[in-house]
């Protein structure tokens, strides 16, 4: 029999590979990766890279068609295609689409595991070990949230009700509020807590009804001390979860519990959320936490090197935090996937290689780039201040920084001498061409300022 397209249950084909390779190679290598099609009796699935088709194929084919043969006998083989991505974002968004689907998946396992027990309990919903408040990397973006969440953890008293956190995907929520539940499971508090994403409140409730358990589920509750929901934006639009939401906020608010919250958005800008669950919020103390700056994902790619017991080379932390800005999820990504390759493979850890296994997110992307951007990575790169790029500051350091800025926005650029002269403080094109030549000449001997330039123009195309 042929299996058709939509018989075959990808997600479950992938929860039996994640067992067979475990959590982190899985992430690495086969999470990138999304069903394409059953055909002719063969499983096509879909890379984002050649790169990593060839690893998938030489390391692990074998687990995939022994897996195949164990519970689709059918299926005879798999095939892997690259599918070419235009842009880096989508690359981005298949593996956020993918991370949503297994954190579901993991949450439907737990659902069971509560409903089947009837048993709705705190500890057995599992809480990522590693997202405590000690690991945070704290900086201008995230340190009011963090503060506030530091507040309701260490604090008996309520100083504002509900904590609401809202950012973009993959900046810290979660992680900030398992630091929260660590901190009263680790200093053994007496305040009862219950953690749950607004997905699995919502699954439970559901579950409470058909199971005719509903008194149970409004027990456990309203019977927490502190209550924190993660994932909120999830109940928008479901009306008799709202209800009940609204139900146990007003229960909990009212005897003094603590309530958490974490969101995509803001309480107003959040859709299809009842205006009186949305006024309660407001109540609150709403903290957003923002996109990153370079700083902190530097900070944060040398603290997870450092837990990850690997030394990664300067340049390459460097590389990861300019290239990798949307969230710290996938720069944790690139970082985990560099650091197993070089586990798996022996190879040695520089910017050769990070460019070699990161391909499809560095990937050049074909921007027209301004000297502005130029001017703005070059100083950051080499420390200086970005006015000083224009200015008549003639110190060895600068006038360098100055000539390789130059270098690079005629390399790269399609910018006249006298345009680049301009956007330097109004230096006129014999100037420019100067710096050129004086770079040019530099570069027949000096191999660290070659390496370090290719360097900039790879961040500089990716930013
Ligand atoms: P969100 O819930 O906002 O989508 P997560 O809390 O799941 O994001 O964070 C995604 C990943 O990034 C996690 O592995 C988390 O540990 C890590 N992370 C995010 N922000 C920080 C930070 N400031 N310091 C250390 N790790 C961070
Ligand atoms: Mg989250």
């Amino acid at each position: 029999m042929e299996i058709e397209k939509n018989d075959f249950n990808w997600e479950s084909f992938l929860s039996i590979i994640k067992n067979e390779l475990g959590e982190s190679v899985f992430d690495t290598w086969v999470s990138p990766l999304c069903f394409n099609k059953v055909e002719a009796n063969i499983l096509y699935i879909s890379s984002p890279s050649q790169f990593i088709k060839n690893w998938v194929v030489g390391n692990f084919k074998d687990i995939f068609t022994s897996v195949l043969q164990s519970f689709y006998p059918s299926i005879l083989d798999v095939e892997f295609v690259v599918v070419s991505i235009s842009d880096d974002n989508n690359v981005l968004d298949n593996s956020n689409t993918y991370l949503t689907q297994e954190v579901s998946e993991e949450q439907t396992g737990s659902r069971t595991q509560l409903v089947n027990s009837s048993l709705f309990n705190t500890f057995e919903v599992k809480l990522n070990e590693n997202y405590v408040f000690d690991n945070f990397v704290v900086g201008g973006s995230n340190e009011f949230a963090y503060n506030a969440a530091r507040k309701v953890a260490f604090e008996d008293k309520i100083y504002f009700n509900p904590l609401f956190i809202y950012g973009g995907v993959g900046l810290g929520k979660t992680h900030l509020m398992h630091s929260i539940a660590w901190h009263l499971v680790k200093s053994k508090s007496s305040r009862k807590f219950l953690y749950v994403t607004a997905e699995k409140f919502a699954n439970l409730f559901v579950s409470a009804l058909q199971d005719k358990n509903i008194m149970s589920f409004k027990e456990m509750f309203r019977s927490t001390d502190l209550l924190i929901i993660d994932d909120f934006q999830f109940i928008s639009g479901k009306g008799g979860v709202q209800e009940e939401f609204f139900h146990t906020f007003n229960t909990l608010i009212s005897q003094g519990k603590q309530i958490v919250m974490s969101a995509d958005k803001s309480p107003l800008s959040l859709e299809n959320i009842g205006e009186r669950i949305t006024s309660r919020l407001q109540a609150g103390l709403a903290v957003d936490i923002h996109a990153t700056t370079y700083e902190l994902r530097m900070a944060i790619v040398d603290q997870k090197a450092k837990s990850l017991g690997v030394k990664v080379p300067k340049d390459v932390l460097e590389l990861l935090a300019h290239t990798i800005t949307s969230n710290v999820r996938e720069l944790e990504g690139g970082l985990r996937r560099i650091v197993s390759y070089h586990q798996l493979m022996g190879r040695k850890i520089d910017i050769d290689m990070t460019m070699d296994v990161l391909a499809d997110i560095l990937k050049y992307s074909n921007k027209t780039i301004g000297i502005e951007l130029i001017q703005k990575k070059v100083a950051e790169h080499y420390d200086i201040k970005l006015s000083d790029l224009s200015s008549t500051k003639r110190d060895k350091h600068t006038s360098k920084v100055r000539h390789i800025a130059i270098y690079i926005a005629k390399q790269i650029t399609q910018y006249s001498l006298k345009e680049i002269g301009r956007h330097f403080g109004g230096r006129d094109h014999t100037t420019v061409m100067y710096s050129v030549d004086k770079i040019e000449e530099a570069l027949k001997k000096d191999m660290m300022l070659d390496k370090d330039i290719k360097l900039l123009i790879n961040i500089i195309q990716k930013s």
